[in-house]
């Protein structure tokens, strides 16, 4: 179908945004136009190239098993760098490898004599993972709900292994320490780290952005512009401006004005996290692996090397490391890199407090608080009002996966909404997005 005659103006050029319209740009719209508040799309993907230092502001991880971000685009465009599958979990001064767990293939057997659990917890892992192998995301997501560690605990998986990697390791992709994050997304996340890959692009995660942003003109884009409030097909900008659209999407982060318009008022929780980066002569660990702290009470969820990953990261000779931590720090930058360097300098010796401090990026709502998730929504959570379309990592789970994901449906249900054709409106492909 050719389309033209729809303005489309959508609010947020982040992932799901952007998603959003290069689906719809698929179905023949072509009239979109981007407004976004920051000075560039790209949302909480955005890289800055620091004196030759990649520095991801969210230090998302692409997984190469990502259904729908593999419908957006053609990940091997954007030349990956892969980290191996497993972790190092850090005990106090010790670090400990568990490469098996998410290997798939031979490695079932040589997970029975891998260092992490007891025999029981291993056959449950496992029978677990060929459990998730059965399942599509869309009926992984339709399981009951419930907090992971309960479900976990229900499982009759012992306190030894959850204590000891399920939470270390879960709590820096549920960006919480207590496991309390949905079980649905504890499967979701299990299932894509055995399946496939977790790694960052050469350019970082804003390369994923600019794949995206090719397919459209420069005029396609209203940066450095806060949108205020959309009444009665008017877009209304904080300089005074006003836009006139007739298709309104709101691809925003859970924000005030997202509270606003969305037709049921209550304001979702949401989780912060804050990332630092430092620079180092040396690396304090070789593997190409993340390392998870399993400590109680900590302040460091996770170390990556990103140099571990490729020397491209870094300037020539110098090591890239990347810290996480859950929840958002209110201390000065400079209280907080001591905090930090000196907890870690009991698993990385003296040498930490040599490494030089680049940049901190505090992620305020970085994601929903992930204890109900979901695979679908009904079209009234996706078009509160005629016209009015709401996508978004938020409504679904917090993923770059869900974020793309939010952005067909909505392209479809736009679709749906203005094709008169009724083989359009009864396809089946509808009730796989759509509850
Ligand atoms: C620390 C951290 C780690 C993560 N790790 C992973 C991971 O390992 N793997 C993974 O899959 N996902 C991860 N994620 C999640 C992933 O980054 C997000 O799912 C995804 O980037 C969300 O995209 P989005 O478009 O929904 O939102 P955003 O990226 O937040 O985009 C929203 C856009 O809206 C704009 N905007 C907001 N309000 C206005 C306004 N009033 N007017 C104009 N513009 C406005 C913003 O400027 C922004 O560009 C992580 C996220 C964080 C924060």
């Amino acid at each position: 179908m050719s389309e033209t005659k729809h303005r489309i103006v959508i609010v947020g050029a982040g992932l799901a945004g952007l998603s959003a319209g290069v689906f719809l740009k698929r179905k023949g719209y072509n009239n979109i136009l981007f407004v976004d508040k920051s000075d560039r799309p790209g949302g909480k993907l955005k890289t800055d190239l620091i004196d030759g230092y990649t520095l991801n502001h969210s230090n998302s991880l692409i997984n190469s098993h990502f259904k729908y971000l593999n419908e957006l685009i053609d990940l091997s465009s954007l030349k990956m760098h892969y980290l191996e599958k497993g972790a190092l979990v850090m005990k106090g001064s010790k670090l400990e490898k568990i490469i098996h767990p998410f290997s798939k293939n031979f490695l079932v057997y040589k997970m029975l004599f891998a260092d992490f659990g007891n025999f029981k917890d291993k056959i449950r892992f496992i029978k677990k993972r060929i459990e998730l192998d059965q399942l599509d995301e869309e009926e992984l997501f339709d399981s009951f709900e419930l907090k992971t560690k309960t479900y976990l605990k229900k499982k009759g998986f012992s306190s030894s292994i959850i204590h000891g990697f399920f939470e270390p390791y879960f709590s820096t992709f549920f960006m919480e320490n207590e496991l309390s994050a949905s079980r649905r997304l504890f499967d979701y996340i299990l299932k894509n780290h055995t399946a496939g890959k977790n790694g960052i692009p050469e350019g970082g995660t804003e390369s994923l952005i600019n794949e995206l942003t090719k397919e459209f003109d420069k005029d396609s884009f209203i940066l450095n512009t806060n949108v205020e409030d959309y009444k009665d097909e008017k877009v209304f900008l904080k300089d005074g401006r006003t836009l006139d659209c007739n298709i309104f999407i709101l691809a925003t982060e859970q924000n005030e004005l997202y509270d606003r318009l969305k037709k049921d008022r209550r304001q979702g929780e949401t989780r912060s996290t804050t990332t630092l980066y430092f620079s180092a002569n040396n690396k304090p660990f070789k593997e190409s692996l993340i390392c998870v702290n399993s400590e109680k009470p900590k302040l460091v969820s996770s170390v990556t090397v990103l140099t571990n990953l490729s020397s491209s990261f870094a300037p020539k000779n110098k090591e890239l490391i990347c810290v996480s931590l859950n929840g958002f720090a209110t201390t000065s930058d400079e209280d907080l890199e001591k905090a930090v360097k000196s907890e870690l300098q009991k698993a990385f010796g003296n040498e930490v407090q040599q490494w030089n401090h680049i940049k901190t990026y505090k992620n305020l709502n970085a994601i929903s608080n992930q204890e109900a998730v979901f695979g679908r929504r009904r079209i009234v959570e996706l078009r509160p009002e005629k016209g009015i379309y709401l996508c978004g990592d938020h409504l679904l789970y917090g993923s770059i996966n869900a974020a793309v994901k939010t952005g067909k449906m909505i392209a479809e249900l736009v679709n749906y909404d203005h094709n008169k054709d009724t083989k359009v409106q009864k396809s089946k492909k509808y009730s796989d997005l759509f509850n």
